[in-house]
């Protein structure tokens, strides 16, 4: 299991990806499997452990030169390995034409015109894996091994019911435009409701942060927390009355939309993206074409059933559901 060298496993913070490679390693160690994960030095794991670096290495300085590192101690042990199940970006693809044990590479990041020619170009270095239909239709020349949904432990997570939840809606996540924290912040002023904002602000995104976000936070109305701990999170996510995911970019699939789910909140969300084969509409939250549809929902998320919600999760985004189709990619590719 290749790792992108930034953050530990599983993340404190920020980190899609490395929840996905968590949840999927330990289960596949849990099944038996002889698992190396290969990852920054302060990770957690079941598996075997080895890593170039001591620990994360969150401020990418020097990123190539640590991606490649990470991919050249994993392939330098490539033969005791029956499959090499690559989550690291663009770093290893392209090298897998010089190693004999085959490569599943899952797609984490959307499709631009660029990285679809990329991929296209080391069509048969790998076997990919999409996150979501969605994103796979975004370069459909490309062969695929499979679509897999990134999973979540929803067993893990802290439960609400609805009658329990506090009353604010909350927007997680990094902070940038893509994510539409402007149209969040929008919907609560003009519903008058309360708006809890949690996530890190990273230096490309300050910018955004500094103009658009920052000037409308009062800390009464309009909350900004940060990124918080762990704990924070799942207790932010649970007490919710509604998830807000107005977001203005193709999202390839939105783990933040999962984690509202699990903890039995409703998401409110535009259709881009993964969106639509994510959110149940009507039973997990809803999919509103726009600005005005989102307001006009609002009180509808009240009758959403919290168990439902939290449900819908178990059963279409389970970690042994994960665990399930990705040991029928290993076993088809490894022969
Ligand atoms: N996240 C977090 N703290 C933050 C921002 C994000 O813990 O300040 C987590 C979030 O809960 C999710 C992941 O990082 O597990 C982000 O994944 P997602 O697919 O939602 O978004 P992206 O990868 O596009 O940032």
């Amino acid at each position: 299991m290749l790792a992108p060298p930034w953050i530990k496993i599983p993340p404190g913070g920020y980190g899609g990806i490395e929840w996905v490679v968590h949840y999927l390693t330990d289960a596949l160690v849990d099944r038996g499997h002889e698992v190396t994960l290969f990852a920054p030095g302060d990770s957690v794991t079941r598996a075997n452990l080895v890593s170039p670096f001591p620990r994360q290495m969150p401020d990418r300085i020097g990123q190539t030169m640590y991606d490649v590192k990470n991919v050249a101690s994993c392939f330098r042990q490539a033969r005791d390995f029956d499959v090499i199940h690559d989550h690291s970006g663009f770093a290893a693809v392209p090298f897998a034409q010089l190693i004999d044990t085959p490569l599943v590479h899952t797609l984490h990041g959307p499709f631009s015109g660029d990285n679809c020619a990329f991929y296209e170009t080391f069509h048969d270095s790998a076997h990919y894996v999409a996150i979501s239909d969605y994103q796979r239709s975004c370069c459909p020349s490309l062969q695929y091994a499979g679509t897999v949904y990134n999973p979540i432990d929803v067993e893990e997570l802290p439960f609400v019911d609805r009658a329990d939840k506090e009353d604010y809606l909350l927007a997680f996540g990094r902070i940038c435009a893509d994510k539409g924290f402007h149209t969040a912040i929008e919907v609560a002023k003009r519903t008058g409701s309360r708006l809890i904002i949690a996530g890190a602000v990273q230096q490309v995104n300050r910018d955004y942060y500094e103009t658009v976000v920052k000037p409308e936070i009062d800390g009464e109305q309009i909350s900004f927390v940060g990124e918080v701990s762990l704990t924070e999170k799942w207790n932010l996510f649970s007490k919710a009355r509604a998830f807000l995911f107005p977001i203005q970019w193709p999202e390839p699939f939105g783990m933040v939309m999962i984690e509202a789910m699990a903890a039995g909140t409703p998401v409110l969300a535009f259709p881009e993206g993964s969106v639509p084969e994510v959110v149940a509409d009507g039973i997990s939250g809803f999919v509103v074409g726009d600005i005005e549809e989102m307001i006009e929902r609002l009180e509808a998320v009240d009758r959403i059933d919290s168990r439902k919600c939290r449900d819908y999760v178990k059963v279409k985004f389970s970690v042994d559901s994960a665990a399930d189709h990705y040991e029928q990619v290993f076993q088809a590719v490894a022969g």
